[in-house]
This record gives C-alpha cells, sequence and structure tokens, in this order.
C-alpha cells in the first residue's frame, strides 16, 4: 500500500540521500517535508532565517518531486511574507506553505496577504492547529481560528494533528465542507492526523473523525524530525496502524488515509486536486473550477433549498442564522 506522510519536519541538517533512504526504510513512497523553523538558526520571528530555510529545502526535493514535496515557512508578522511565500513557490519551486499561528491570529488583517497568495497559486497550506508540546501558548491555535481561509476559497487547508485538544472544533470545521457536499478531493479542509491527541484519547477521536467526516478528510503525516531513521518514521506509521486495526477499518478507509487523501491535497497525477505543470517560466497552476457556489452565484432560494436537504441529511432540523 502506497504512503504519504504529509507531514515531516526538515531541521536543516538533513540531506536528500538520507531522507530518501529513511522513506525507503519505512516504507513511505512520499513525503511532505516543512521548512525547517524550529531547530538552531531558524525561528519564526526571524524572517532571514526562514528564508534560508526555505531555500535550503528547495534545493533538498530538487530532483526529487517524483517523492518530495516543499513547503515553505512563511511568518505572517513580516512585512515580506506574501513575497517571500511567491519568491518560494514561483522562484524556488517549492508547493506549499506551512503556517504557525503564534504571536498572531490566523484571522488577522496581516495574514491576508499570504492567504491571496495561497489561494492564488492553489496551494496546500498545512496550519499548525491545537497545542503546542514545547511549552509555547497554544491560544493562537485553535481550529475555528482558521475559518477565516474560508474567504479565500482557492487555498486547500489541512489543520494538523486534528487541532488537539479542540479536536471537536477541528473537526466543525471541516465539517462544512460535508454540509456542502464538497467531494472530499475539493474540499476547502481536511485533518492531519499526525501526532493529534495523547494516546488515551486517539481511538475514540480517530472513530468519531471517521465516523462524522469519513477518511477522506484525514490524512497520515508522522510529526517526525528529520534527519531521523526509518525506523522513528516505522514507528509512527505502526501506531496508526494498530488504531485501524482496532476500528476495523476496511481496505479503502486505510487506502484513503494513507494516500488519498493528501494526494489530492497536493494535486497529484489521478486526483482532482490542483495541478502544477512544468513550464520555462517555472510552475503554472491548472485553474480548477470553484468547489461550491462563491457569494453571488447562487440566489437565496436555491441555497435555502440545499441546505434543507444536507440538513435533513445530517439529521439537523432546518434552521435559520
Ligand atoms: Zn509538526
Amino acid at each position: 500500500m502506497k504512503i504519504i506522510d504529509a507531514h515531516l519536519h526538515c531541521s536543516g541538517r538533513e540531506d536528500s540521500a538520507g531522507v530518501l533512504r529513511a522513506l525507503d526504510e519505512a516504507g513511505i513512497e512520499r513525503a511532505v517535508l516543512l521548512a525547517p523553523f524550529l531547530s538552531p538558526g531558524h525561528a519564526l520571528g526571524d524572517a532571514a532565517s526562514l528564508r534560508r530555510g526555505n531555500a535550503h529545502l528547495a534545493r533538498l526535493v530538487r530532483g526529487h518531486e517524483d517523492r518530495l514535496t516543499g513547503l515553505a515557512v512563511v511568518d505572517p508578522r513580516d512585512d515580506h511574507a506574501a513575497q517571500d511565500l511567491r519568491h518560494a513557490i514561483e522562484g524556488l519551486g517549492l508547493r506549499g506553505v506551512k503556517l504557525v499561528p503564534t504571536g498572531w491570529y490566523p484571522f488577522e488583517e496581516r495574514a491576508r496577504g499570504v492567504y491571496e497568495v495561497a489561494a492564488s497559486l492553489r496551494l496546500p497550506v498545512l496550519f499548525h492547529s491545537g497545542i503546542f508540546i514545547d511549552g509555547r501558548s497554544g491560544r493562537f491555535c485553535r481550529p475555528v481560528y482558521c475559518e477565516a481561509l474560508r474567504d479565500h476559497p482557492g487555498t486547500r487547508v489541512a489543520l494538523a494533528h486534528m487541532g488537539w485538544p479542540w479536536t471537536d472544533e477541528a473537526l466543525a470545521v471541516a465539517l462544512i465542507d460535508r454540509i456542502h457536499e464538497v467531494p472530499h478531493e475539493r474540499a476547502q479542509f481536511r485533518l492531519d492526523i499526525s501526532f493529534g491527541p495523547p494516546k488515551p484519547y486517539r481511538r475514540e477521536v480517530l472513530a468519531r473523525m471517521l465516523e462524522v467526516l469519513g477518511p477522506g478528510s484525514l490524512q497520515f503525516g508522522s510529526d517526525c524530525f528529520l534527519p531521523c531513521s526509518g525506523e522513528q518514521l516505522r514507528e509512527r506509521r505502526d501506531w496508526v496502524q494498530a488504531l485501524m486495526d482496532e476500528l476495523a477499518l476496511d481496505a479503502a478507509a486505510r487506502e484513503q488515509i494513507w494516500w488519498g487523501t493528501a494526494a489530492a491535497w497536493l494535486g497529484l497525477e489521478g486526483t482532482d486536486g490542483p495541478r502544477f505543470a512544468s513550464s520555462p517560466q517555472g510552475q503554472v497552476l491548472r485553474p480548477l473550477p470553484a468547489a461550491r457556489p462563491q457569494p453571488g452565484e447562487e440566489d437565496a432560494q436555491g441555497l435555502g433549498q440545499r441546505l434543507r436537504q444536507t440538513s435533513a441529511a445530517w439529521g439537523w432540523a432546518p434552521r435559520c442564522c
């Protein structure tokens, strides 16, 4: 079974050969690598260090795009963040962005420029959500704050860690796409199940996510830090495997979590996600039709009727507001 690790951290000390070897050892076909921002020499509040990290990541993935997808890191508190993101994509060849709200809230005006670049380039956006385990305050990272991305329908968001401890909140944010009957492949929100809740919660939380959202909203991520051994990656993989066994998931659900959800998020061939195509100028993106009617495209009567139908399907009494 093919596996995408959709959440793997770079430190700046890894090299391409070592990363590919670890993936091979762990039986992981493709990895989404995040530019360094937590390791010595890199910090979210230091824009120059993030630029260096993005350049490092670009060198790391170059020539290995069939296995490695690089996500730039920018910090919207910096005035040049949007410009840096555009350069990371169009100049360096990275394919998405990781955002870590710390010292800023995702709904703040100053983040808009970054979202606009991400929307116009149809980028996969990975948001940290939930508490931090290093002791920083998680108060900026509640999943509901990421609803602000709904104002930028071209973005394709993954909320990391299922937002723990706000897992119901993360579920509710992703549920909106389900209520509007947006196909999973084109949904604006999905959740990565990396790390997430502490062990005693995991089975219950994953079961609830599967029951309400379905496997098409969930993707695997190890949340390991490179350089690491294949054994470490394998251990994270085995945690998820054990949960899948406990929950008796069928082959299709497993395939979706290991590969399908992230493949669509990244726009890999064979999915209905956003496409990058090579051109002499760099990366050109094929426009994707809007996933659901945009404001003004559907009249109030049509919207009311559609929501009455979906509310009934979800077992809710139709209600206004
Ligand atoms: Zn992480």
